[in-house]
């Protein structure tokens, strides 16, 4: 299969196969397992953090920092495209009692300060307590310049509000910035990374803070229900991903730039390539193809579309620059 879907596809590599079949495991609950700790640990120096806690998925993750900056009837200001507010669920709201306040994103995906400021809530019982500020980064494929984090860090601190980064595919923006990520997660207070996204393992993401916010955070995970057991047997998997596939990256933001101008060479199809800086990209669709059809008959030749307009491709390390090519063949003969 050739699955432009999105970068959570990517499949195990025989590497990491081999170190969890092999992984040292015990009851993650009692802090026991080797593997989990190793990778918590590791994360946590690798990053510049205390602490680091190893969570089921990225939404998980983000719902515990969100439960652990916030008491009920706080609220975290975001994007309106946030993932951890429109694609979450509500889970702040469903099972923190924490609000939103969403906020329109700009063009490139930042939130402006005017609008943040306009957003806070004095310190008054008709409102919410304004508590966090969480941004996303990259988001819908966009990396917030550095500048802007710069800026965001000082906003925080003059507004006496804590700073959470959704960092699902922040390596993604270390890659495209070509900076060490410690350059840009430096600014948060807490930060996310799935890590079966780009970087291939099967299951997990981390959340990284200082002690304490982990603390009431691996409280939240139990309570959730994420309290794992030899979940060993998937950090091993985990770490690998953080060890072996962050520099690799790069080769999917040029996969995503060459699929970009060859979807440009088919009738119907148009991508602002200078639009694409990381691993997905979106393309306005003709509405008169039928994309239902379309995806079905790819599918027939083994390759996986989403549909929508726009329609979202995403490179990950199972599509190489030769599966593009067989794609955008296909591609030309099914319109
Ligand atoms: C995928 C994603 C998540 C959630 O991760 P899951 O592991 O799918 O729950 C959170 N934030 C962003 C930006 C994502 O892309």
């Amino acid at each position: 299969m050739i699955d432009f879907r999105s970068d959570t596809v990517t499949r195990p590599s025989p590497l990491m196969r081999q170190a969890m079949s092999q992984a040292l495991v015990g009851d993650d609950v009692y802090s026991d397992d080797p593997t989990v700790n190793d990778l918590e640990l590791f994360a946590a120096e690798r990053h510049g953090f205390e602490a680091a806690l190893f969570c089921s998925s990225g939404t998980q993750a983000n719902l515990l920092a969100l439960m652990a900056h916030c008491e009920r009837g706080d609220e975290y200001l975001c994007g309106q495209q946030a993932h951890n507010y429109k694609f979450e669920g509500g889970g702040a709201a469903v099972l923190g009692s924490i609000q939103p306040q969403p906020i329109e994103n700009a063009a490139d995906g930042t939130l402006p300060f005017e609008k943040l400021t306009a957003a806070i809530k004095p310190d008054d019982p008709h409102f919410a307590r304004t508590t966090l500020l969480s941004l996303e980064n990259t988001i819908n494929g966009k990396v917030l310049p550095l500048t802007y984090l710069q800026q965001a860090r000082e906003f925080v601190d003059q507004h006496n509000l804590k700073l959470h980064l959704d960092g699902a595919r922040v390596y993604n923006a270390a890659a495209a910035l070509n900076v060490d990520i410690t350059e840009i997660v430096k600014y948060f207070d807490s930060f996310t990374i799935c890590l079966s996204k780009g970087l291939g393992a099967p299951i997990g993401s981390l959340l990284l803070s200082d002690k304490a916010l982990i603390a009431r955070a691996r409280r939240w995970r139990k309570v959730l229900g994420g309290g794992m057991r030899q979940a060993g047997i998937i950090a091993a998997a985990g770490k690998i991903a953080l060890t072996e596939n962050t520099n690799r990256l790069v080769d999917d933001h040029s996969n995503a730039k060459y699929l970009a101008e060859q979807l440009n060479t088919v009738n119907g199809f148009e991508v602002n390539t200078n639009h694409v800086q990381t691993n997905i990209l979106f393309a306005k669709v003709d509405s008169k193809i039928d994309q239902t059809k379309l995806a079905t008959t790819l599918k027939s030749q083994n390759i996986l579309i989403s549909t929508g307009n726009p329609l979202r491709f995403v490179t990950h390390l199972d599509i190489t620059k030769d599966d593009i090519d067989i794609f955008i063949t296909a591609l030309k003969t099914a319109v």
